[in-house]
């Protein structure tokens, strides 16, 4: 029987994880290792009785009893807090989905690549900030990473492994999220409310809001760019509203594959799920002729300056990403507690991109991941510098 750990269980992507390996025959089917969750017990006690998991763990040391209590007769172990997170990825399991949200997706997904098996990979911060380690592990541990990002599945799917020197380019496509039609001189007025309502993709909030932004389009380009090894300059990304094509690949001999479905994350988990095989999904066929048209348009630099960002990241290099990951997680949370302006997100993190660009020397040696988490530290302070400056000059920023 194939053994899975689902970490981020109780987030949209892990639910919806939860939710196929169930309809897949759930305990018959699979030996369920650890589900990890965060602030809902309840629902992460839920799910570890489901799917019969051997351990459960919260990321809030602070709950450790209430997950006990809700546990109790169920033979579930129960742990609580970072580490023990890390330690139930240290356990070791066929099939792994990388599921938490942010930078505290890469210390357990990083742990789960060593005991090789598959990484099924929603988090995609892990990719930016350390996307070099990340598949240096899994190569030296003959681990596989699988792209469970709807794009870089898509990438994948219609890559069907052709070699890198027969790709063009790779183009992914982008919703333009909540506020493609606002006018620019409005963005700033953009409440949480207002940039968490996402067209066509019920995701978490926190990817929701970056889809806004953009801030994950630029994130995933550089995941595209970690995980297919292509040069920046080959990966492009479109507006397309309908969210049907999730990414095209344009090969060297003017084909262009291009991965169509609904925009339905059961298909990149499915796929990530029963690959190399294909099985039926609960995901709604498309019909094409009540879709009508698909609409493609050039994202406007000044509506979404984190795409800019990103190809900074990437020229530059080194720990950049960790940077660039840390910077906007802090520049999110400013945002979500009202502290900063929807658009100042955009230049706290350019501001913490430069200075740290000035503080830190460049180099080519692969990096720890301490020397990573240090990066991530030390950006999320400079985030945190450039938001009380900018509360100081009294919101002179825009
Ligand atoms: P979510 O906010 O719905 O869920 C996040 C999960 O992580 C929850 O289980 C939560 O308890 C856990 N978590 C949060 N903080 C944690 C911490 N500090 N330590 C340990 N666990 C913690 O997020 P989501 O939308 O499911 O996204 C998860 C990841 O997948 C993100 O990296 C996101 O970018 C990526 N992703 C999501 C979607 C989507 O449709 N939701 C699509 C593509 C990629
Ligand atoms: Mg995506």
């Amino acid at each position: 029987m194939r053994s899975l750990s689902i970490f981020g269980a109780t987030g949209s992507v892990g639910e919806q994880t939860v939710d196929l390996v169930l309809r897949a025959g759930g305990p018959s089917a699979f030996r369920t290792v650890a589900v990890t969750g965060g602030q809902n017990i309840t629902r992460l006690a839920r799910i570890a009785r489901d799917l019969r998991a051997e351990c459960a763990v919260t990321a809030d040391p602070a709950r450790l009893g209430a997950l006990r209590d809700a546990l109790a007769g169920s033979g579930i172990e129960a742990a609580a807090g970072p580490q023990a997170i890390v330690e139930a990825a240290d356990r070791p399991a066929d099939w792994v989905m990388s599921a938490i949200v942010g930078a505290a997706g890469l210390a357990p997904g990083l742990r789960a690549l060593r005991h090789g098996g598959t990484l099924a990979l929603a988090n995609k911060e892990s990719l930016v900030s350390a996307g070099r380690l990340m598949l240096a592990e899994a190569a030296a541990r003959g681990a596989r990473i699988l792209p469970v990002d709807s794009e870089h599945s898509a990438v994948f799917q219609a890559l069907a492994g052709a070699s890198l020197e027969a790709v063009a380019r790779v183009v992914l496509t982008a919703s333009g999220g909540a506020l493609r039609d606002w006018p620019l001189e409005r963005l700033a007025a953009a409440t949480v409310a207002d940039a968490g309502r996402h067209p066509n993709w019920e995701m978490g909030q926190r990817i929701t809001i970056d889809s806004a932004s953009m801030f994950n389009k630029a994130m995933e380009v550089i995941e595209a760019r970690e995980l297919f090894g292509l040069a920046p300059e080959r990966i492009e990304v479109v507006i397309h509203r309908e969210s049907v094509v999730h990414a095209l690949v344009g090969f060297r001999d003017g084909a262009m594959l291009a991965h169509m479905g609904s925009p339905d994350m059961r298909h990149a988990i499915g796929y990530a799920l029963n690959w190399p095989d294909r099985r039926e999904l609960p995901v709604a066929p498309l019909d094409l002729v009540a879709l009508g048209r698909l609409t493609f348009e050039a994202p406007d630099p000044r509506r979404y300056p984190a795409l800019m960002l990103a190809r900074e990241v990437m020229a530059a290099g080194g720990l950049a990403g960790a940077a660039f990951t840390a910077a906007k997680e802090r520049a999110l949370d400013h945002f979500i507690t009202g502290r900063i302006r929807f658009t100042d997100m955009a230049a706290i993190v350019a501001a913490v991109l430069d200075a740290l660009s000035r503080e830190t020397s460049p180099s080519d040696a692969l990096p720890g991941l301490e020397q990573v988490l240090a990066m991530d530290h030390l950006a999320r302070i400079r985030a945190d510098e450039a938001v009380a400056r900018q509360a100081e000059k009294g919101r002179a920023w825009s």
